[in-house]
C-alpha cells in the first residue's frame, strides 16, 4: 500500500522530530500533527529550571522562547494544536471536537502525565510552571511531596527565592529506588545546605498542614488511556513496542515517554526511559521504519539524563543494577564526584557524575562500548577515566 497519510499524536518533543525527520528524510505524503496543548512543542527541561527562576514575561513570548525551532507551514504539516485524541480504531483516530483523522501510519507521541494525589498542583507544562512561580515567589513556606528529580529542582528554585520548603519524600533518602544509600544520602545533604527542610521516611496522604500551597512530585505515568484496550501495554501503562518501536498493532508506532521499547543492549527487556535525550534519539529509529519498512532502523541507545540542583550539574549515563559494584570517584561530600557501575566482568555500566562533565562524556563512550575497566584506577580521580580501560 502507498504511504500517504502520516497522523503523529501528541505535540511534545518526540511528535515534533518524528515530524522533522519525516520530512527530512523525503516524505512527501501528508502529515497530520495533533496535540493538546494550545502552543506549538516546546522544551519540558527549563519549566523546573530557568522557567522558575525567570523573571517572566508575556505568555506568548516566554512560550516562544522554548519552542522548537521548525516552520510547520514551509513544511505543509497540518497542525491541529489544542486539539486531543479520545479515541482509536483501525485506521482512524478521533478527536474531543468529533473530527475523525485517518492514517496510513500512527504515531503516538502522547508522552506522560503526572501522578495526581487528590491535593495539591503538578508540574507538566508551561502553564503549570508560571503558576508555580507566581506561589514561589509569593514568599508563602510551600511543601513539596516527594523527593525525586522534579521535587529537587522545584526546592532549589524556591529556596533560590528565598522561600521556605518543606519537602515530604516516603522512603528513607532521595532516589531511593536508583541510587544507593551513600549517593542517596549525599544528595540529602545538598537539601539541607541548601535550607530545604527535607524530611524522610515521611509519607503523606493528605494537604500538609501550615503550607498554603503542595506541589506533588511523585512521578508520571503514560498518557495511554485514550487508545482502548488493543495495545499491548507494561504494567506502568506504557505501549510496549519493538526494537522498531512498531506497537503489536501493526502499522502503530510510539515513540518518548509513552513507549517502552525492546532493548538488546539490556537483554530483550522492554525498558521506558522519561527523558529529553531518549525522546530527541527516538524518532531518528522509528521513521526509517515507518519510510521504508519495520525493521530498517533499531532504536537501542544508552540511556542518558541531566538534572540541574542546588547548584550542581548532576548527569547520568547507562543503566546499573544491585549485581553492579559501585565504584566512587572523589569524595560524596565534596562540591564534585562521580559514581561508576562495574558489572561482574567488569564492564562499565554506568556513570553518574556530580559537576564532572569529562567524567559523563569519556563515561557515555565507554559504557557504549562495553569496556573493561580496572577498578582500582577508576576509584582515582585525579585520573581520567579513560586511562582505566583495561
Ligand atoms: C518539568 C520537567 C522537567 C524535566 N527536566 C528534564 C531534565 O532536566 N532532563 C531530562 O533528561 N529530562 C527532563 N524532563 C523529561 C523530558 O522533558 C521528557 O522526557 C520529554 O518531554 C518527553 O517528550 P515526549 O514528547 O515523549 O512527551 P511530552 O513532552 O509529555 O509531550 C507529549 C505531548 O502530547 C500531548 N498529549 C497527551 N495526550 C494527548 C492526546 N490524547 N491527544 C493529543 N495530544 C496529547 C501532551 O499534552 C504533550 O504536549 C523533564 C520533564 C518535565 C515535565
Amino acid at each position: 500500500m502507498k504511504l500517504e497519510r502520516v497522523l503523529v499524536v501528541g505535540g511534545g518533543m518526540a511528535g515534533l522530530h518524528t515530524v522533522r525527520s519525516l520530512r527530512e528524510k523525503g516524505f512527501q505524503g501528508a502529515i497530520t500533527f495533533l496535540g493538546a496543548e494550545q502552543h506549538a512543542p516546546y522544551d519540558r527541561p527549563p519549566l523546573s529550571k530557568a522557567v522558575l527562576t525567570g523573571s517572566g514575561r508575556a505568555t506568548e513570548q516566554e512560550v516562544g522562547e522554548l519552542a522548537f525551532a521548525f516552520d510547520f507551514a514551509e513544511a505543509e504539516v497540518d497542525c491541529r494544536f489544542g486539539e486531543r485524541a479520545v479515541a482509536w480504531a483501525p485506521g482512524v483516530v478521533s478527536t474531543e471536537t468529533g473530527v475523525e483523522l485517518r492514517y496510513d501510519r500512527l504515531v503516538v507521541a502522547t508522552g506522560s502525565e503526572p501522578i495526581r494525589l487528590g491535593f495539591g498542583e503538578t508540574l507538566r507544562t508551561y502553564e503549570d510552571a508560571v503558576r508555580l512561580r507566581a506561589r514561589i515567589n509569593g514568599g508563602k513556606p510551600m511543601a513539596i511531596v516527594g523527593a525525586g528529580w522534579i521535587g529537587a529542582e522545584v526546592a532549589t528554585a524556591a529556596r533560590d527565592a528565598g522561600t521556605e520548603v518543606v519537602i515530604h519524600e516516603a522512603r528513607e533518602r532521595p532516589l531511593a529506588a536508583v541510587f544507593p544509600p551513600q549517593v542517596g544520602e549525599a544528595m540529602a545533604g545538598w537539601y539541607a545546605q541548601a535550607g530545604a527542610d527535607l524530611r524522610c521516611s515521611d509519607p503523606v496522604d493528605g494537604p500538609p498542614p501550615g503550607t498554603d500551597h503542595t506541589l506533588v512530585a511523585v512521578g508520571a505515568r503514560p498518557d495511554t488511556r485514550w487508545l482502548g484496550e488493543a495495545f499491548h501495554r507494561a504494567k506502568d501503562g506504557s505501549l510496549l513496542v519493538s526494537e522498531h518501536l512498531e506497537t503489536n498493532v501493526p502499522g502503530v508506532f510510539a515513540v518518548g515517554d509513552v513507549a517502552a521499547y525492546r532493548s538488546v543492549r539490556y537483554g530483550g527487556r522492554h525498558i521506558r526511559v522519561e527523558h529529553w535525550d531518549n525522546a530527541l534519539r527516538g524518532p531518528q529509529a522509528l521513521v526509517p521504519n515507518v519510510l521504508d519498512g519495520v525493521g530498517a532502523a533499531v532504536h537501542d541507545p544508552v540511556p542518558y539524563f541531566w538534572s540541574e540542583q542546588f547548584g550542581r550539574m548532576v548527569q547520568y549515563v547507562g543503566h546499573h543494577t544491585s549485581a553492579d559494584r559501585m565504584v566512587l570517584r572523589g569524595d560524596l561530600a565534596a562540591a564534585t564526584w562521580s559514581v561508576c557501575w562495574l558489572d561482574p566482568h567488569g564492564r562499565l555500566t554506568a556513570v553518574l557524575a556530580v559537576g564532572r562533565p569529562r567524567d559523563l562524556a569519556q563515561g557515555r563512550r565507554l559504557v557504549t562500548a562495553a569496556a573493561v575497566l580496572d577498578a582500582a584506577r577508576v576509584a582515582d580521580a585525579g585520573e581520567a577515566l579513560t586511562s582505566a580501560v583495561l
